[in-house]
């Protein structure tokens, strides 16, 4: 789901100079005029392998709103595979629309040419407003997909591996918090309870925790109360209702002057991407208010490891225990944070980075 800070846009005309343009290598703009396809592909970095990220139909305000997602999606799947240790580089795409409306195979057929025209710098996946039965019709025309349904041969949906990750790194920060990874009586709001967010409330209510959600869709928080007997928090209320973890499963940049200013909670772990509308003034922000914050890009691994097992063969068992690893990641990175009095996030972007670099370096000495 895209940042909703209208606010944050840059001027459209603007590529090289845009705010979140970090030296990308290839953006492909896609347009196909029979299917009605208007698509951004981003491929951020390749020096780890080629750039896998899921694709994002959402019905953008505008253009702008588009490439600026798509820009920081794509370097924020950089970061997430190389700290994940995976042979992956950072890509995603976004389709420009309204999911339930305007999508039709025809039109996830024509993206599929623009991804294999890439030639494999970019692999694909579902991201929101995508399901595996897209990726079955982007399929038809490219090898670089992955998240195919299982009875095809596939990882199917990453979701639920998303969500154990996410798991893991809010036990890893109650650890580091609280001294105690145990998550009995710890009250934690679930902001988003899509296809992540309801895997999650169950591991947590299954923890023993005492679970509020929120969502923008009635039927989604019925099934929540029926089902796990969670507390519905209105929308509108989520930033002043006293918890002790929030965790963000739905929009990105819900980390702002306001939400921070106004957030009653000790600890916050989520599955969105970007949670940090500004990474550096909000990252400092939190650790002010003593807030322990766990790196949106590490604990939401999981779903790409769970895809990229479809790249390097491996099994279920070794994609559950690559996901656990998550939780021993984030508690590192988080005492390192204390240690060194920087935020958390600008810790897991330097362990990325150094990881990219000594790659680099590598790569430049066998030439
Ligand atoms: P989803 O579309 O299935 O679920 C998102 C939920 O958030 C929906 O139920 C929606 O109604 C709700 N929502 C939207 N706006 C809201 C608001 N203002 N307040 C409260 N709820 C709101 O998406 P998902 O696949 O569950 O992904 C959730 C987030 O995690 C996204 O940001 C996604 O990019 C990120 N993520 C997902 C995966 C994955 O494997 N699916 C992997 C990594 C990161």
């Amino acid at each position: 789901m895209p940042d909703t800070d209208a606010s944050l846009v840059a001027d459209p005309s603007v590529l090289f100079e845009h705010p979140e343009y970090h030296a990308h290598e290839q953006i492909v703009f896609c347009h196909d005029r029979a299917t009605g396809l208007k698509a951004i592909i981003g491929i951020h970095d390749t020096t780890l392998g080629p750039a896998l990220g899921g694709t994002r139909m959402w019905n953008y305000a505008s253009d702008a709103e588009a490439l600026r997602d798509v820009l920081r999606l794509s370097r924020g799947m950089t970061y997430k595979a190389a700290i994940s240790g995976l042979g992956l580089g950072g890509g995603k795409a976004v389709i420009i629309g309204d999911s339930r409306k305007e999508k039709s195979p025809e039109m996830m057929e024509a993206f599929g040419r623009y991804v294999d025209g890439l030639s494999g710098r970019y692999i694909t996946a579902e991201d929101v407003g995508i399901d595996p039965q897209d990726m079955i019709a982007v399929g038809r025309q490219t090898r670089h997909v992955t998240g195919i349904p299982e009875e095809m041969g596939g990882s199917g949906d990453p979701s639920p591996v998303t969500a154990y990750g996410v798991y893991q790194g809010i036990q890893a920060a109650a650890a580091f918090h609280w001294g105690n990874a145990s998550l009995k009586d710890k009250r934690i709001l679930v902001q988003g309870v899509g296809h992540v967010g309801e895997t999650l409330v169950r591991y947590l209510t299954e923890a023993d925790a005492e679970v509020l959600v929120s969502d923008i869709h009635a039927d989604r928080l019925e099934l929540m109360k029926d089902t796990y007997g969670a507390r519905i928090v209105e929308v509108d209320r989520v930033y002043e209702t006293p918890m002790d973890i929030y965790s963000p499963c739905a929009l990105g940049a819900t980390l702002n002057d306001a939400s921070i200013s106004s957030l009653r909670c000790s600890v916050i772990a989520g599955a969105a991407n970007n949670q940090l509308a500004e990474e550096e003034k909000h990252g400092h922000m939190l650790m002010k208010k003593g807030i322990t914050y766990a790196p949106d890009f590490l604990v939401n691994a999981g779903g790409l490891i769970n895809v990229y097992s479809e790249i390097a063969s491996y099994d279920r068992k070794e994609i559950m225990s690559r996901t656990e690893e998550i939780r021993r990641t984030t508690y590192e990175v988080l005492e390192r944070s204390a240690r060194e009095g920087v935020p958390a996030q600008n810790i897991a972007k330097k362990i990325a980075e150094e990881r990219i670099h000594s790659m680099r370096s590598s790569k430049a000495g066998s030439n």
